[in-house]
Formats: C-alpha cells, sequence, structure tokens
C-alpha cells in the first residue's frame, strides 16, 4: 500500500486542460523519479505474475501504453506489441473502428505481431469512459487474441469505464 501511495503522491492534477471543466491527470512527474517508475513497472509485473501468469504478449496502447508496456515485457521475458492509430502500421493489419463523442477512430495491430489464441494483457495509462480498452479488446479478439487482464496506471473510478471493459481490469491508482 505504501509503494501505491509513493507513486499516487507524484501524479499532478491540472482543472481546465486541455478544456474547460476537465480535470487533466499527469503521470509525467512520476517518470522523473526512477525509483517510482521502476516500482510501477514491478508493481504491474507481479500483478502479471501471480494472476495471469500464463501472458504471453503485453500489448501497450499508443501512446502512453507505450511508457509501461514494453518495460513489463521486458521484465516478464514475453513479447511487446503496439496498438497504434490507423495508418501508422506497414504490412498487413488487422484494425477496429469505433465510435467517438464526435465521430470515429481505427485503432490497429500488424497482423503478424499476434498469433490466434495467445495470451495478452493491454496496457494503458489511464482508463476514463473506457472506450479506448473497451476498443482494443474487440481489436484483440479480432485477432483471436484472449485478453486476460486490462491494465492501468489510473482509473477516474467516477465515470465508471469500468463497466464497459468485458476482461478483468486492475487499476493501480483509483482516483475520485
Ligand atoms: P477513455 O477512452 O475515455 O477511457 O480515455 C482513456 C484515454 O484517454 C487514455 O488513452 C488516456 O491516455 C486518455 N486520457 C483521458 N483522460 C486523461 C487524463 O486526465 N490524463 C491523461 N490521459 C487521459
Amino acid at each position: 500500500e505504501s509503494r501505491r501511495r509513493s507513486i499516487a503522491d507524484k501524479v499532478k492534477s491540472y482543472p481546465d486542460f486541455p478544456k474547460p471543466g476537465i480535470l487533466f491527470r499527469d503521470m509525467f512527474p512520476l517518470l522523473r523519479n526512477p525509483t517510482d517508475y521502476r516500482e510501477c513497472i514491478n508493481l504491474f509485473v507481479e500483478e502479471i505474475r501471480e494472476k495471469y501468469p500464463s501472458t504471453e504478449v503485453v500489448v501497450g496502447i499508443e501512446s502512453r501504453g507505450f511508457l509501461f508496456a514494453p518495460l513489463m515485457a521486458q521484465q516478464l521475458n514475453v513479447a511487446f506489441i503496439p496498438i497504434r492509430k490507423a495508418g501508422k502500421l506497414p504490412g498487413q493489419t488487422i484494425s477496429y473502428s469505433y465510435a467517438l463523442e464526435y465521430g470515429n477512430d481505427t485503432i490497429e495491430i500488424t497482423r503478424e505481431s499476434i498469433e490466434a489464441g495467445q495470451h495478452v494483457v493491454v496496457v494503458d495509462d489511464l482508463l476514463a469512459t473506457g472506450g479506448t480498452l473497451s476498443a482494443s479488446i474487440e481489436l484483440m479478439n479480432k485477432a483471436g487474441a484472449s485478453v486476460e487482464c486490462c491494465m492501468v496506471l489510473l482509473e477516474l473510478c467516477d465515470l465508471k469505464g469500468r463497466k464497459k471493459i468485458k476482461s478483468p481490469v486492475y487499476s493501480m491508482i483509483p482516483l475520485n
């Protein structure tokens, strides 16, 4: 618990960013402290080792998921693969489109990066409404992968995004 508190203390909140009425959470101050950053990766890795030991791939969501997922994959000695916005990945891709408040978004993975039946963990920095993570699960399912767990550093609990997500969710720091 004290390990998580030290991490939580480093997260800064900015009212009215990027728009009026939004309370933006910034985790970059935490990454300036190598001990806290390492501890964060360790806590994620411990959770996977304990609860999801069959994990074969750690999937990171562009862009802040990339701050955590590759380091976790290294410690677990498993593959890291990226989920990116459409049009960024070369070669054959699998894509999934989903509705946003205004318009649509499409996310992709490299087709050859994942094999049907693989056990994956999906990582992002923050869970808000759950739109990003649930779209990522759909994409993984389209690729035939089995999502063992979704992991985030921060969860904005009031938004109840967790309800939208059909896999288990681990959030290191729940916020109100
Ligand atoms: P959701 O799709 O509504 O759950 O939003 C989650 C996505 O929006 C994540 O990929 C976050 O990076 C981003 N996001 C939403 N709110 C914040 C915030 O306060 N700080 C940093 N990222 C945020």
